[in-house]
């Protein structure tokens, strides 16, 4: 409904649970854009959206009489602006639009500059969640993938979130070590999330939109993909190792073979028998079928 009003940039990606949000663009693409892994912005050339133009389309929203009760801060690193020209965003949707929340997707490297108090400021007008894809929390799955952050980096951006009370929904890809690094990949995965506690977390699957061989062309060392019984494994193998104190869980994107949703660690017994179960069944008919045409 907000699309008459809005100059989208093509293509526009937004988290699921943010279906109803608001979505203003404020950058276009990613700034960093060189995951070996994510095509999302490879169309894209990095740039800001012109102040001037971000709000006159505010303006064309609040003119337009729409109740919006939710905003959502795009593209792929949204935080990468700086903290004077992102509260200037902020305040400007909160005189206009009034919304009850405001998100947007971040990257570890947005952080970096900005201090906590700085993060405080936004969070009280407005901020209240970042989505980070963070990936793995192990330097060699990281490095490979050419993600241009380690653990430390992403363990220092999650903490600094959490002094400033802006929550977080971090973003784990399964499969991402190949057979060559999945046990190190889920360990260490778990690790950065029990130091940090995110409020929400997410394991999403690996996927090739380019084909799996354009993928390990682009990798810094070899790569075997795994088989959906691996991939199992893994799951199974990073919840176990989690110990997370209240945070929602979810596995249910449209990349992923199993869905899992709940607490952990509530319900982690409960998710690593289901896993436990998807393993030894041999019709796997737990798994969701399109999964199982990849058998
Ligand atoms: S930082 Fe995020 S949006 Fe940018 S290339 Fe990497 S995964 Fe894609």
């Amino acid at each position: 409904m907000f699309f008459n009003y809005l100059n989208y940039s093509e293509p526009l990606f937004r988290p699921p649970s943010e279906a109803n949000s608001l979505i203003l663009q404020i950058t276009h693409g990613c700034s960093w854009n060189k995951c070996i892994f994510c095509e999302m912005y490879k169309s894209k050339k990095f740039s800001v959206k012109p102040e001037e133009e971000l709000f006159a389309e505010i303006d064309a929203i609040f003119n337009s009489q729409y109740k919006v009760k939710k905003v959502f801060l795009a593209d792929g690193d949204a935080m990468v602006l700086s903290y004077g020209r992102f509260i200037n965003i902020l305040k400007k949707i909160n005189t206009n639009l009034k919304p009850v929340r405001i998100t947007a997707y971040a990257s570890a490297g947005n952080l970096r500059d900005k201090t906590i108090e700085e993060l405080i400021d936004l969070r009280e007008n407005g901020l209240q969640m970042v989505y980070m894809g963070i990936e793995s929390g192990d330097n060699e799955v990281l490095n490979n993938v050419n993600k241009g952050e380690t653990y430390e980096s992403t363990a220092d951006a999650l903490h600094k979130l959490k002094k400033a009370g802006i929550k977080v929904s971090v973003m784990i890809l399964t499969g991402l070590g190949g057979k060559e690094f999945w046990e190190q990949h889920a360990i260490n995965s778990a690790k950065i999330v029990n130091e940090t506690q995110p409020e929400f977390l997410s394991t999403l699957v690996l996927s090739y939109p380019f084909g799996e061989k354009h993928f390990i062309k682009g990798l810094n060392s070899k790569f075997t993909p795994l088989n959906v019984v691996e991939l199992l494994l893994e799951l199974k193998l990073f919840i176990q190792n989690t110990n997370l104190e209240q945070t929602v869980f979810r596995s249910d994107h449209a990349s992923n073979y199993m869905v899992l949703k709940g607490f952990l660690g509530r319900d982690k017994e409960i998710f690593l028998k289901q896993i436990e179960n998807a393993i030894s069944d041999e019709t796997k008919s737990g798994l969701r079928p399109e999964w199982l045409r990849g058998l």
